[in-house]
């Protein structure tokens, strides 16, 4: 659905009429296409105390093709850089956390529309009380910034908790035009480290890769299966047998198999590793519905479709097809959490118990899953997004919903496709158990 307002804003009449009137003024944010498929200009590498990984991590900034500018004297010369990055790992105190500030203080007024600013921390130490100070102080920072910074940019903090190597698939990642809805997030690299293969081409990552995605026949799944094509993958797309009519166009534009199967079948995991006897690379937990009411007036009927389809199917489909052997080694699984399941929602006691599960899910697994499976295991948790579920939306709660984060707008299902896909990397095995905002920074559960 046509975002109206965010059009009429960049209009010149719109941009003089609302910003005399204090309205909102989301930007209009650069996605990646294959037209414009990165971002060109300079990048900050600043530093806050005296990180050991310096050289290293300099060297993976320079693989996105942005150009490095690595000393703060030069950095004030670079006119509107398009991102800046400041490693804060060795920030261990308010003495280097000031650093931080002093890093950004002169940059940030002049970082292009649109940019980036990563901060990358290490883990709060449970040792050692000043560290954690310092460290978690970087979270709030972040999430002001976040708010404040304006114009399509965006902030984001990596927890780096093992070698800075298994941060790379994330550093592009969220310095590139794919992260456009992502922010004011803390993502942690290589706590529990799954298998870590860096991509040939980093272009094509999921080359060679099968991919499965639930609820594939329309929104979010349809737009995640055409990003994971587009990275390489071969997909099977699994819908309700009453949605087969969908799914069969959807595999023909993608090339992909149709699998027509209600994925709350007690045997849905036995009859999805039939289908794919060669096993799986990637899943992707995408099915999913809502059946709103007020906890006074809900049905048992209405707990239990919704917990079935967004929870348990999730639960039992991952056990089996671990058990079976059926996501190999390398593997990645993606669940869809929701920001109702962090924030909660009125009427939405039943989806939002169901997404939290999923929370609970991916924490719990992931390490289990890593050591026994080699297999990732994350989530998305979707805010607002423009899908034909949203458009139903009353207008006034439809509006608020798109304002009511930091980007001013709602995302786009490929947004959230462009994070599925990064999860699913074999670059990305040092991200594991993370839940990760596709929100624009909402203002509901930060
Ligand atoms: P959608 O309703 O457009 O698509 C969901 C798909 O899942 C449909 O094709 C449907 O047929 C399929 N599905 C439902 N039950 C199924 C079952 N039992 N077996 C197999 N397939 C089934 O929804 P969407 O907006 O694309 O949402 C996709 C996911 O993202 C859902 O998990 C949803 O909860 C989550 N999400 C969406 C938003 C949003 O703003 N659209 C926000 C947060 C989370």
């Amino acid at each position: 659905m046509a975002d109206r307002y965010l059009n009429f804003t960049g209009t010149a009449p719109g941009r003089f009429l609302t910003r005399r009137l204090g309205l909102p003024q989301p930007a209009p944010l650069h996605r990646f296409s294959a037209e414009r498929p990165r971002f060109e200009g300079k990048l900050l590498h600043l530093t806050a105390g005296e990180p050991a990984h310096r050289e290293e991590l300099g060297k993976l900034l320079a693989g996105t093709g942005l150009d490095v500018v690595s000393t703060a004297a030069t950095a004030s010369q670079a006119e509107h850089p398009v991102a800046a990055v400041v490693d804060a790992t060795a920030v261990t105190g308010l003495d280097t956390l000031a650093d931080v500030h002093a890093a950004l203080h002169p940059v940030v007024r002049s970082l292009a529309a649109g940019g980036r600013v990563i901060v990358l921390g290490a883990l709060p130490s449970p040792d050692d009380h000043h560290q954690a100070a310092a460290q978690q102080g970087l979270e709030g920072f972040v999430r002001s910034l976040g708010k404040e910074i304006g114009r399509g940019r965006t902030v984001n903090l990596v927890r780096v908790a093992g070698p800075v190597a298994g941060a790379e698939s994330t550093l592009r990642f969220l310095l590139s035009p794919k992260s456009a809805y992502v922010s004011g997030q803390v993502i942690q690299v290589g706590a529990t480290e799954g298998e870590l293969t860096l991509p040939e081409n980093w272009d094509r990552p999921l080359a060679g890769r099968t991919a499965l995605v639930t609820g594939a026949a329309r929104g979010i799944g349809e737009a995640v299966a055409e990003t994971l094509v587009r990275d390489g993958a071969e997909v099977v797309l699994l819908d309700v047998p009453s949605a087969e009519a969908d799914l069969a166009k959807v595999a023909e534009r993608l090339g992909g198999r149709a699998l027509p199967l209600d994925i709350t079948a007690a045997d849905a995991g036995e009859r999805i590793a039939e289908f794919v006897p060669d096993g799986l690379d990637v899943l992707v937990h995408n099915a999913g519905i809502t059946r709103d009411r007020r906890l006074a007036n809900m049905p048992a009927e209405r707990w239990s479709s919704v917990l079935e389809v967004n929870l348990a199917s999730v639960l039992r489909t991952t056990d089996a097809l671990l058990e079976a052997g059926a996501v190999r080694r390398g593997g990645s699984i993606v669940a869809t959490a929701s920001i109702a399941g962090i924030a909660g929602n009125t009427g939405q006691t039943n989806y939002a118990a169901s997404k939290a599960g999923i929370v609970g899910l991916v924490r719990s697994l992931a390490p289990r899953a890593a050591a026994e499976h080699g297999v990732t295991v994350n989530a998305v948790a979707p805010g607002f997004i423009e899908t034909k579920m949203t458009a139903a939306v009353p207008l006034f709660i439809r509006e608020a919903g798109r304002r009511m984060n930091s980007l001013g707008q709602g995302g786009l299902p490929v947004d959230v496709a462009e994070t599925t896909s990064w999860f699913a990397s074999p670059g990305s095995g040092a991200v594991n158990g993370q839940v990760v905002r596709v929100c624009g920074q909402s203002l509901l559960g930060a």
